[in-house]
């Protein structure tokens, strides 16, 4: 099979030579794929708007001996809600990174390409806050780092109290008796930690319905940070994912 079809997010697009352009795509099929895309600057190029960043597209593919080729290519949604600002934008480049970042070439997750259709759905509908910190906490859980936030991660026991301490190291929040000696923890409120619970469950259209006040939006960006940090950091041993998270 030398042709194939894939349906695919845009995940980032270069400029190369010629009117060539390299894409990073994330696909329905296959996961994480690049691919050229061979004058597809040429202002007549049929596929130029099928390869732009943050495109879903149908694209026909090549094997090639080094990168696949995109023969066609058919753009299927643009999301225009997420072009409209550049904070949009800033965000879905900053989601499609850790996607790039954080998968597998050729390791498909059907889970994986929803979330970020999803998210790129509803980015520019208001405050993207709540669907980055959504897609943030559901791509960890997808990634085998789901953070537990029922009960004390070391124990078991239930957590009481208004006060939660959250130990990002140890995937979650911990009780008062498993806390001495636990290291660096966060304390946060028990309304942060439910906003929390909602973020990670909610269907990702219904995010931004989430109510988060101030305070509980700044523990929750330290929580995420920390979380992310750690796991993701710890899966793929990358030092470009902290210089990413740390610039945002
Ligand atoms: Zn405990």
């Amino acid at each position: 099979m030398k042709e194939y079809l894939v349906d695919a997010i845009v995940l980032k697009s270069v400029r190369a030579r010629e009117a060539d352009r390299v894409v990073t795509l994330y696909t329905r099929q296959m996961g994480k794929k690049r691919a050229v895309a061979h004058g597809a600057e040429k202002p007549a190029s049929r596929k130029r708007g099928a390869v732009q960043p943050f495109s879903y597209s149908r694209l026909l593919l090549r094997r090639g001996r080094d990168l696949d080729t995109v023969s066609q290519g058919e753009g299927i949604e643009i999301f225009p809600g997420l072009r409209q600002s550049l904070e949009g934008l800033a965000t879905a480049s900053y989601l499609a990174e850790l996607v790039d970042s954080f998968t597998p070439d050729e390791d498909p997750n059907q889970a994986i390409f929803d979330l970020l259709l999803d998210t790129f759905r509803i980015l520019g509908d208001g405050d993207q806050s709540n669907a980055a910190w959504a897609f943030e906490l559901k791509l960890v859980s997808l990634l085998g780092y789901r953070p537990g936030m029922e009960a004390c991660v070391l124990c078991g026991s239930p957590v009481e109290g208004d006060r939660v301490r959250f130990l990002p190291e140890q995937g979650g929040i911990l009780c008062s008796g498993c806390l001495p000696g636990a290291g660096r923890v966060l304390e946060i409120t028990r309304g942060t930690l439910e906003s929390l619970k909602a973020l990670a469950r909610w269907e990702t259209r219904r995010v931004h319905r989430i109510k988060i006040d101030p305070s509980s939006g700044r523990e929750i960006k330290k929580i995420i940070r920390r979380f992310t940090e750690y796991h993701l950091e710890k899966a793929v041993k990358s030092g470009r994912f902290i210089d990413l998270v740390n610039g945002r």
